[in-house]
């Protein structure tokens, strides 16, 4: 006895060295395919994805953050905040104090991005570590004086092949290592603009060349010999929704375009009233029934859309698939940026990796929990922010965790067990006590025969 206690504690005191000491740092690669749609996942074949989530995890919905923008929404996963408080607001946005404008094609100032701080510099803070980009927004701006050591100037013409080759050599061949690195393509997001979701036939062929793309990715890992120990996470910004021309408003029809500053459009548009605010808010409340207009203090609470100075004194919110436009026909098909309640507004997530579990799946967690999350398999101190770690628990190996179905499993379990041991109880009872007076007629009976030999 004495003996297996000794070794059970000294096995525990192993297990917690093993664990804590890493002699190699855990190496994560965080992937974003733009706009992928969670349900392009059920709707589409995957072949390549299929194989990795075999592998691996898989949350079927992500709920992103309001609005469901690319900038936003990419830097709310490498920071764990809502928009308010990490600053980008908006693809397109307007600072009033120092007059400064920010938009897709002129977004290095670091301005814009120094209310956070993203994972790639937190990570190189620490001792001995490096990041590296093959773009994600704002990777290549210095935030907080710091870019990763290791990244691309943004252009949509650089091909994926390029930037694989550029992110796997770079996570191959650095020192200090790179620990921590990221990879963007800008598909399916500009063909679902193009051709919206409902496309089958163009969005099947775009999805295919995606999926050969992840395969190329895992392949590339394999042959480099880098797939058994790296962490990979596959995810996106956003969804897409389909819109029509049929469900056009038009700010033009309601109010003159003269009477305020136009700071972004559709489906959320930011309005900066030139003249008094409450007569541009009343002529917009009743401009069209497809259309929530707020002042910015009346934001609902539920998108964490308001405590910042560079969200306007008044935005509007279309309805899913509807297209604020200024007397303009409809330039594309498809479109996100809506209330991020909306189903087709989330991505997905799969992650592959030692930290993971294989062959899991979860029904969803907040874009906002995979920062507190890349922190832990990083271990990393993460800065204060909206995630919660717990949401994240079940994907990862060195996690206990137990779930809802799980626990009502248990619980189901547990009652039948005891219902089963009392049933078996009350029938050995009643088999005991009942028949005893047959019994012993049966036994004076039995008692004859051998009495009678
Ligand atoms: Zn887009």
């Amino acid at each position: 006895m004495k003996l297996l206690v000794i070794l059970l504690f000294s096995g525990l005191i192993t297990g917690y060295r093993g664990n804590s000491s890493h002699s190699l740092p855990s190496k994560l690669l965080l992937v974003s395919f733009d706009g992928f749609r969670a349900d392009y996942l059920q709707d589409y074949e995957f072949p390549h994805l299929q194989n990795f989530i075999k592998e691996g995890v898989l949350v079927e919905h992500v709920k992103n953050v309001f609005i469901t923008k690319t900038f936003p929404n990419h830097y709310s996963i490498v920071t764990g905040l809502y928009e308010e408080s990490h600053g980008i607001v908006a693809n397109s946005m307007y600072d009033a104090s120092t007059k400064k404008r920010f938009s897709d094609f002129d977004d290095k100032d670091p301005f814009w991005w120094n209310e956070a701080e993203p994972i790639w510099v937190t990570n190189q803070l620490q001792e001995n570590r490096s990041s590296a980009a093959a773009m994600w927004p704002g990777t290549d701006v210095p935030i907080h004086n710091t870019t990763p050591s290791y990244f691309m100037n943004y252009s949509s013409s650089v091909s994926f092949e390029e930037r694989l080759n550029n992110i796997t050599m770079w996570l191959m061949n650095s020192n200090p290592p790179v620990t921590f690195a990221t990879l963007y393509w800008e598909e399916p997001d500009a063909s679902g603009h193009k051709y919206g979701p409902e496309d089958k036939e163009n969005m099947y062929r775009v999805l295919k060349g995606i999926d050969d793309l992840i395969g190329e990715l895992v392949h590339r890992l394999k042959v480099l010999g880098l797939w058994e120990n790296l962490n990979v996470i596959i995810t996106s910004d956003h969804g897409m929704t389909q819109c029509s021309k049929e469900r056009l408003i038009n700010l033009d029809l309601c109010i003159d375009n003269s009477s305020y500053t136009l700071v972004d459009l559709t489906p959320v548009a930011a309005l900066l009233p030139k003249i008094n605010i409450t007569e541009v808010y009343n002529k917009l409340k009743v401009c069209d029934p497809h259309m929530n207009v707020y002042l910015k203090e009346e934001i609902p609470a539920r998108f964490h859309y308001q405590h910042n100075d560079r969200i306007q004194p008044i935005i509007l919110v279309a309805d899913e698939g509807w297209t604020i436009v200024l007397n303009k026909s409809l330039s594309k098909l498809g479109d996100h940026g809506y209330d991020n309640s909306l189903s087709s507004m989330h991505p997905f997530l799969a992650a592959h990796g030692p930290a993971f579990h294989k062959g899991y799946k979860q029904s969803t967690i907040n874009s906002v929990d995979i920062y507190p999350m890349m922190c832990h398999i990083l271990g990393l101190k993460p800065h204060p922010n909206n995630g919660t770690f717990g949401h994240t628990k079940c994907l990862l190996v060195d996690q206990w965790c137990i779930n809802l179905p799980e626990a009502i499993g248990i619980v189901i379990g547990a009652l039948l067990v005891l219902t089963t041991l009392t049933c078996l109880i009350i029938i050995m009872q009643n088999r005991l006590s009942v028949p005893r007076p047959f019994s012993r007629l049966q036994l004076q009976e039995d008692d004859d025969d051998p009495l009678i030999e």
